[in-house]
Order: structure tokens, then C-alpha cells, then sequence
């Protein structure tokens, strides 16, 4: 992900010029779906100069605050795909969160309804409450609205995605507030509600540390620590968390260093995200969810050397880097059983 104070003008200025949204996405973890993903890019949308949603986008179960402005953009997007229902959740201290879908979409809304507020406690319980607890979550109704809600992932493997997490622009100090959360058609058919539940709190960990997390930022705090959020206290056991890392663990495969970016895309894709989520729920383990949402803090701003990672482990946690790659290899070994 890219922060706008970080971007270089002339690119800032094109999209200034141009009148484009810009947006910062993360593809889901999508383990259960295809193992495929796509780190963090930042692209403009294709869609042109915005234009106002009309009143002609119909929404069943009309609702209050239907004309909310959060929803324009999204209304103007799924208005040629059909009908919209519109939920609102509130959300105490913030502004109310939004659900959208189409009608053949109800069992989904209706389950992200129920879990939406009890994932935003989960994520603010390890960050805090100062972030955008008031996303917009979209589930696309077919691949086609699917790959046109995401375009600005520019990926082609958009239809094996589960869900993606967006954020507007915002002025450098601010915090965001345009954030959009988008699931695959299929992401519940797949993984189930639990998996759903799951992949919220993953996306909406992404949305809660938007404001701290920059282009080029270590994958493997950014995805673990997501992902580590949204398995926090829901009884999951580590071979159902991690099962592609259990079964190299059980053939005495251990992992020689803390996972590189390049891990993340790709047919590996899978073992990096579990592996990441362990590294980080080692971490939270022996030092504290508080200490591990430090280092995030301390290292997602941006790209990070070997050397500026050792010291953050040192000051963060007062181990070296083979320490904590000794620690961690050691509370797999416990687990590989
Ligand atoms: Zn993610």
C-alpha cells in the first residue's frame, strides 16, 4: 500500500488531474478458495471522471439513510447489475457501517449483518477504536460485478479472490474514511459462515490499520497480523488455521526465515499466509497482542531493511532477529504434533 504523502507528485498530480479515486486495495486471505493472491498495488480505477448515482438505482427494503453519500459511489456501481438491499449497522462512537447486495445475495447480508459488529470489537479490541469503523461492505452478485467493483486491482485472478479491501484517498494526517470492503459472489458457498466471519475481521484488520500501513511494508506482519486479528479467540485450532503449514511441520519442514514478499503470490501462496499468521501469533503469544501491534506500527509504515527489522525487533521485543526466528521455530515444533 502506498500512503499519498509517500507517492510521487507527478503520479499524484495525474490523479489529481484526472479527478480519479484513487485506491489502495489487499486481496483476501484465500486459503479456501484458491491459495492465489495478490499483494498490495496501487492502481486508479478505470472508471472515468465520478458521476453522480441517480434516483434511478433501485434499492428493495428501502431503508433510512438510503441517501447517505458513502453509498453514491457504490449505488452508481451496482445500479447496472440490478436492485440493491441496504443495511445499516450501528456502530457505537462512529458513524453506521453500510451492507449492500442484491436480493440473491440476502443470506449473505444477513450473516455479515450479525457478524459485523462483533468483528469491529474484535479488531478494535488489538488496535484500538481510532479507525474507520464505519466501511462500506459490498457482496458483489456475480463475477462480472465482482471484477468491475475491484477493477482497480488490475488482477486477472479477480474471480479466485475472496474478498478486497479499498480505501479512497485522504489528505496526509488524516485518517481514512472511504474504505469499501468487496466479497466474491461465491466467498460464503466456499468457505461457510465461520469462513465469512473470518475473512471480515482479515478485511477489516486491513481497513483498521490502513492509516499505519505503506507500499512495500513486510508481507508477512501485514498479512499475519491481519489474519492473526480475524483467528484471535474463535477456538480454531492451529492445524485448522494453518493445515498446509502442519503438514509440512509434521514432515519436519520448519521455515528458515521470516516469510518474503514474493511467498504471497504465486501456487505457494497458502503456506505464506499461514506461516505469516503463525509468525504473528507466535509473537502475540510470548510477548502480548500489544507488543506485536508495536512492531506492526513500527514497520508497516514502508519498505524495511534487514537492518531497520533487527532493530525494531530489539526494541520492541528485546530479542535479535535469530532469537525470534529461534523462538518461533521452536513454538512450531510444539504444534507439528
Ligand atoms: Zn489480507
Amino acid at each position: 500500500m502506498t500512503e499519498p504523502s509517500r507517492r510521487p507528485s507527478g503520479l499524484r498530480s495525474w490523479f489529481s488531474a484526472n479527478g480519479r479515486l484513487e485506491f489502495c486495495l489487499t486481496l483476501a486471505s484465500i486459503t479456501l478458495l484458491t491459495g492465489a493472491c495478490v499483494a498490495l498495488v496501487l492502481v486508479p480505477r478505470n472508471a472515468g471522471p465520478l458521476q453522480l448515482a441517480t434516483d434511478e438505482a433501485e434499492v428493495l427494503d428501502t431503508t433510512e439513510g438510503i441517501d447517505d453519500p458513502r453509498l453514491t459511489p457504490v449505488r452508481r456501481d451496482l445500479q447496472p447489475f440490478g436492485p440493491i438491499l441496504v443495511r445499516r449497522v450501528a456502530v457505537e462512537g462512529s458513524p453506521d457501517a453500510l451492507l449492500v447486495a442484491h436480493d440473491g445475495h440476502r443470506a449473505d447480508l444477513a450473516t455479515l449483518e450479525q457478524d459485523l459488529a462483533p468483528a469491529i470489537d474484535a479488531v478494535s479490541s488489538v488496535w484500538g477504536t481510532d479507525w474507520n469503523r464505519a466501511p462500506v461492505i459490498v457482496v458483489a452478485g456475480t463475477p462480472a460485478e465482482f471484477t468491475a467493483l475491484t477493477r482497480s486491482a488490475g488482477t486477472p485472478a479477480a474471480a479466485d479472490v475472496a474478498a478486497v479491501s479499498l480505501t479512497g484517498s485522504y489528505p496526509p494526517g488524516t485518517r481514512p474514511t472511504d474504505q469499501r470492503i468487496v466479497f466474491n459472489p461465491d466467498a460464503r458457498r466456499r468457505v461457510g459462515d465461520e469462513g465469512l466471519a473470518t475473512l471480515l475481521r482479515h478485511e477489516l484488520t486491513h481497513v483498521a490499520t490502513r492509516a499505519a500501513t505503506g507500499d512495500g511494508a513486510p508481507q508477512w506482519l501485514l498479512e499475519g497480523y491481519a489474519e492473526f486479528v480475524a483467528q484471535r479467540d474463535r477456538g480454531a485450532t492451529f492445524s485448522q488455521i494453518a493445515p498446509t503449514l502442519t503438514t509440512r511441520l509434521r514432515a519436519n519442514t520448519l521455515p528458515t526465515d521470516l516469510l518474503a514478499d514474493a511467498a504471497f503470490t504465486g501456487t505457494d501462496a497458502a503456506y505464506a499466509y499461514e506461516a505469516a499468521w503463525s509468525t504473528c501469533a507466535f509473537l502475540a503469544d510470548r510477548f502480548g497482542a500489544d507488543r506485536l501491534t508495536t512492531l506492526y506500527q513500527r514497520l508497516a509504515g514502508g519498505p524495511q531493511s534487514a537492518a531497520a527489522q533487527d532493530a525494531a525487533f530489539t526494541a520492541v521485543l528485546g530479542i535479535s532477529r535469530a532469537e525470534l526466528l529461534d523462538g518461533w521455530r521452536a513454538w512450531l515444533r510444539a504444534r507439528a504434533v
